[in-house]
């Protein structure tokens, strides 16, 4: 099968399209024929190495909608079935597993980061990893939610419990996950203040979503621009996915008892917490870690009823793996991108 893989952790260049052994599927799991993958941030950090040492050569990919098309022994599902993978994969086993938190499994591992992903015509994955795509949602809208949406509803649904009327500051709104929380957020019924580094990127969420209250964080200060739109009260809740250069102002940025969840280190994982603020305005810092099996399929339902929209940047051949990985890394994309194998 045509595959991306890289052979080597470096630059975008280590990616090549070739040809590889069409993947075989073990006990309980099956083969899909890949119809889009999205290119996702892990992506470049498996492929530069900062996600520590993978099997090489290592094929990345784990936003995967597709076909089912051939099972392994003891595998259940039906062929043909049109399906999305829940890509935090999970033993079904330990303590974790056992109370649902499947996301936080003991052994757990993401498709396309230790196992081989769907930068490629076939992937394989565990038959009881898949969600079916409800028939009036395309592949490209499955795939493009399958990991930062999922991400962003556990945090907002699960971890946080947003409730109408909350104020909520997502950061990045031209992000995936960014993008997910600010619609989630307004499904939920929450008071939304996004940050971008364009204009563009909050019109278009204004315009698209409803978002109300936009801050560019290149020529605006955060903290201020949020205290003057809430009344000097600061927010409810945070959404963080940044990371060092942003986790102070996050803190800075929360009302009395105010929440900041966060699922990212983008920009570092070392930040300062000023301890006497937590303490003093009862903050919590909540952190939040991808998503279920459930989350997914509670996602698909959002978009088969309209009422989360994936935002699409573009659709891409397979052999256009390398631009959209350059064009992710200098933060081009509004969206996601989808390569289509
Ligand atoms: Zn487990």
């Amino acid at each position: 099968m045509r595959a991306v893989v890289f052979d080597d952790y470096g630059d975008e260049s280590v990616l090549v399209e070739r040809n590889v052994p069409t993947p075989e599927p073990g006990p309980g799991q099956v083969r899909i024929k890949v119809s889009r993958v999205g290119v996702n941030r892990l992506d470049l950090m498996a492929r530069t190495g900062a996600v520590g040492k993978l099997p090489l050569p290592h094929i990345s990919g784990s936003e995967v909608a597709g076909t089912v098309e051939a099972l392994g022994p003891f595998a259940n599902v039906p062929m043909g079935q049109r399906v999305a993978v829940a890509p935090y994969l999970f033993c079904g086993q330990c303590e974790s597993c056992l109370k649902g938190e499947e996301n936080i499994c003991l052994s757990s591992d993401i498709l396309g980061l230790r196992s081989q992903g769907g930068y490629a015509e076939y992937v394989v994955a565990p038959g009881s990893s898949l969600v079916p795509i409800p028939d009036t949602v395309t592949d490209s809208g499955a795939a493009a939610v399958t990991l930062s949406t999922i991400t962003a509803w556990h945090m907002l649904v699960h971890q946080v419990h947003i409730k109408p009327g909350d104020w909520v500051l997502v950061w990045a709104a031209g992000s995936g996950v960014g993008s997910a929380a600010i619609q989630i957020a307004l499904l939920l019924g929450a008071q939304v203040i996004a940050t971008a580094g364009s204009d563009a990127k909050l019109s278009y969420a204004m315009d698209e979503w409803g978002l109300k209250w936009g801050v560019n964080y290149r020529r605006q200060d955060v903290a201020a621009a949020v205290r003057e739109i809430t009344g000097k009260r600061g927010v409810d809740v945070v959404f963080e996915h940044l990371g060092a250069d942003t986790m102070a102002t996050s803190l800075k940025c929360l009302a009395r008892m105010g929440t900041v969840v966060t699922c990212g280190t983008l920009t570092g994982t070392k930040a300062e917490v000023d301890l006497w603020s937590l303490f003093a305005k009862e903050l919590r810092l909540v952190g939040s870690y991808g998503g279920t099996r459930d989350d997914l399929k509670a996602v698909l339902q959002m978009v088969e009823q309209g009422r989360i929209r994936p935002v699409i940047d573009s659709e891409l051949a397979l052999s256009e793996a390398t631009s959209a990985q350059r064009r992710m890394a200098e933060r081009g994309q509004f969206g996601k991108m989808l390569l289509c194998p």
